[in-house]
């Protein structure tokens, strides 16, 4: 009798079975697929015929399906496996196969393997222990967690997103995340969260994320982000993101250093080459405006360093002051600053703007430790089609000299002879050192006069070098050379020698007066050296007057092995010889800066004198000058008396002593004696034989 058994199809009941029936033969090539297996995979038959398995499985398990074949084709029941299987939206399912040998059961003749969808349940089944509480750990982290899809579209968000950047939930979910980054930065998330839909290993990027709030600062946020597309439970990209602002104020900051003067503030040298290669790149016509600041290191050196970083961060307020916007201003070394001007085309707007830094720069500096003037020297450079940065910044370079040379009185020389840099400074400084020694420096001297007495008083030391090749130099071409080499110190004793050398052939009644630099205030030996020199000469010390500039006079702190200048006017007085403030009127001179010295007269600048027949201001101002110095009981002498118009003037307002070329020049050594024999006792008495200067 037929049982039912006998009647069932069993090609009907693999068409039923809800579980998934495959059958490979050993080179695991696919033979067979029940109509469940085809729903499951979602393939059509003619794709899945003849295709090796192993196709399907996902990279990561391959080697667990090889394995376990193996077992099957030795064991007649494979250990079950659970691995992905791509299925035709592209996704994976998490799978269970179970391997049957039926190689040699008629009918089959391959190895059957039984497949069961787990992914669901294995959703159940981790939602049913861990997930929960995992779950609420995300949902509670302090660190931003996101789930994407594959384009990029937030599906699930935890709470620090929110609470970072204030959006709700429902109004993240959905969107890209990009979209909630600043514009800068959206094409750099997008890249990477296509970069980590393309690759299985961690993709990272930063991205600043705007706030909810558009009044809040946009958060820098670094992003970590795993490829789980893959896996059949979590299906998504997951980003961790941290909130990275310390780190990026940090790199900030660090940044701002590499390109900024850390004393200033202003861009550094190579902010300006890059700004500078960018705009000649761009063709846009630009000035470079080169500045150096004249007699800076004085202020360095004798009233500390702490004032002249004041005085260098005074100078560049003043510098950013003068720009426009969009111009810059770069210190680009220790006294030097470049502006680099935007679209300017013509000279004359360029050299404006010069003459505006010039003149800025050298109004009085306000410093806590007293007021400080300095100069500036300010060279221009224009582009033009074919101009270079190192082409235009030499140039602007060297017109700065050429202004620097102009200021000191230096006669122009061909541009092909000028030489701007160290180099030429040390052979000028090898020049002096050596016209030193050959003794081509020497003192002249110019009268001063008493209007009571109507004869000479006294003999101001002024010095002149006698170069070989450019005449007779006047100090102004060569004493800021002198200071800045140091040679300084060296002249000052040769100026007393020379003057001593005359003043020993004179009546002992008439005084020399000695201009004394700050930096030969600041030197420890100064007042010893003096003190020798007058004794070999067998000068009274009291013959000595000191002029001292308004400059000299601020308060200076000693450093690097200096005195104050306090100090070496407090020596020089004990030796006997007394102090003279000289160009008064020009500086800062104020009433607590004149009782702080023990002064006996002031000299009065000859831009007053100048002025006192044709200026009424300048005649008040000397008038005044003079009662202060007569209630202070400091005598006055007014030098740069030009005229009998300006001698009568100054015998009006009551200034005793003159000095000018009405009297004489200063005379060369050897006409001093004569002169003083002619004119000595009565200068007026006789006709002016005015000596060459
Ligand atoms: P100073 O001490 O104020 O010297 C007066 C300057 O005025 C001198 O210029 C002198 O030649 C000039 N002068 C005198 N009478 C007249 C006049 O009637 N009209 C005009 N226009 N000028 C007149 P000089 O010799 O060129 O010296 C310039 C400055 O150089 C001096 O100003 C002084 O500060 C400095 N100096 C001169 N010799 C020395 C020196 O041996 N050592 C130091 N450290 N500085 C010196
Ligand atoms: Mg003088
Ligand atoms: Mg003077």
């Amino acid at each position: 009798m037929k049982t039912m058994a006998d009647e069932i199809d069993l090609t009907a009941l693999a068409g039923v079975l809800p579980d998934t029936v495959i059958v490979v033969d050993t080179d695991v090539c696919l033979h067979y697929v029940n109509p469940a297996g085809a729903q499951m995979f979602g393939w059509q038959p003619d794709e899945w015929l003849g295709r090796s398995i192993l196709d399907l499985i996902h990279p990561d398990d391959v080697a667990s399906v090889v394995s376990s074949t193996g077992t099957i084709q030795s064991k007649r029941i494979g250990t079950p496996v659970e691995v992905r299987v791509r299925v035709a939206d592209g996704t994976w399912k998490l799978v269970e196969f179970v391997g049957y040998n039926a190689l040699d059961v008629p009918g089959i003749h391959g190895l059957v393997v039984i497949a069961r969808d787990l992914t669901r349940r294995r959703m159940w089944e981790v939602a049913g222990s861990d997930t929960v509480r995992f779950q609420q750990m995300v949902q509670h982290a302090s660190s931003v967690t996101l789930l994407l899809d594959r384009s990029g579209k937030v599906t699930s968000v935890n709470a620090a997103f929110t609470r970072l950047l204030g959006h709700d939930v429902s109004h993240v979910v959905g969107r890209p995340l990009a979209s909630f980054c600043s514009v800068d930065d959206v094409n750099n998330l997008e890249f990477a969260i296509e970069k980590a839909g393309s690759e299985s290993r961690l993709v990272s990027c930063e991205a600043s994320m705007r706030p909810l709030n558009t009044a809040l600062p946009s958060l820098p946020m670094r992003f970590e982000i795993v490829n789980l597309l893959d896996d059949p439970v979590v299906q998504g990209l997951v980003v961790t993101a941290y909130d990275v602002s310390d780190l990026y104020h940090a790199r900030q900051t660090l940044e701002h250093l590499a390109r900024h003067d850390a004393l200033t503030g202003l861009v550094n040298r190579s902010v300006l080459l890059d700004e500078l290669e960018r705009a000649l790149a761009e063709h846009r016509p630009v000035a470079i405006a080169f500045i150096d600041l004249d007699r800076f290191k004085p202020v360095n050196d004798l009233l500390g360093h702490e004032s002249g970083d004041e005085l260098l961060r005074k100078a560049s307020e003043r510098l950013l002051g003068l720009v426009r916007p969009g111009d810059l201003v770069a210190r680009v070394g220790g006294d030097e600053f470049v502006v680099l001007a935007n679209d300017m085309v013509d000279r004359a707007t360029g050299q404006a703007l010069c003459d505006r830094i010039d003149s800025s720069l050298s109004m009085p500096y306000l410093l806590t430790e007293g007021p400080v003037r300095v100069t500036a020297s300010v060279g221009l450079a224009l582009s033009d089609t074919d101009a270079t940065v190192t082409g235009l910044l030499a140039d602007a370079d060297l017109a700065m000299y050429e202004a620097k040379a102009a200021r000191r009185g230096e006669p122009e020389r061909p541009v092909t002879q000028r030489q701007r840099n160290a180099n030429e400074r040390r052979r000028l400084a090898d020049d002096l050192a050596a016209g030193l020694q050959r003794g081509e420096l020497v003192a002249f001297l110019q009268p001063i006069v008493s209007l009571e007495l109507g004869a000479t008083t006294g003999l101001e030391a002024l010095v002149r070098w006698n170069h070989p090749e450019r005449g007779l130099l006047s100090p102004a071409a060569f004493l800021d050379l002198a200071e800045d080499s140091g040679l300084d110190l060296m002249m000052g004793d040769v100026v007393l020698r020379s003057a001593c050398a005359v003043l020993q052939q004179v009546d002992p009644a008439i005084s020399l007066s000695l201009n004394l630099s700050v930096a030969q205030l600041a030197d420890r030996g100064l007042c010893n050296r003096v003190s020798n020199i007058l004794r070999e000469f067998r000068i009274d010390p009291e013959r000595l007057i000191v002029e001292i500039t308004e400059h000299a006079t601020l308060t200076r702190r000693p450093g690097g092995g200096r005195v104050s200048p306090e100090h070496t006017l407090e020596e020089l007085r004990n030796l006997g010889a007394s102090l003279c403030l000289d160009d008064f009127g020009t500086g800062y001179s104020s009433l607590t800066h004149i009782r702080r010295y023990p002064l006996t007269a002031i000299k009065i600048d000859r831009s007053f004198v100048a002025g006192v027949c044709d200026h009424p201001e300048d005649r008040a101002v000397i008038a005044a000058m003079v009662g202060m110095a007569g209630a202070l009981e400091l005598e006055v002498v007014a030098e740069g008396v030009e005229t009998e118009e300006q001698l009568a003037a100054m015998r009006t307002i009551g200034c005793n002593k003159v000095q000018g070329y009405l009297i004489a020049r200063p005379l060369p050594p050897s006409e001093v004696p004569g002169w003083l024999r002619a004119h000595g006792r009565d200068w007026h008495a006789s006709e002016q034989t005015s000596t060459s200067d």
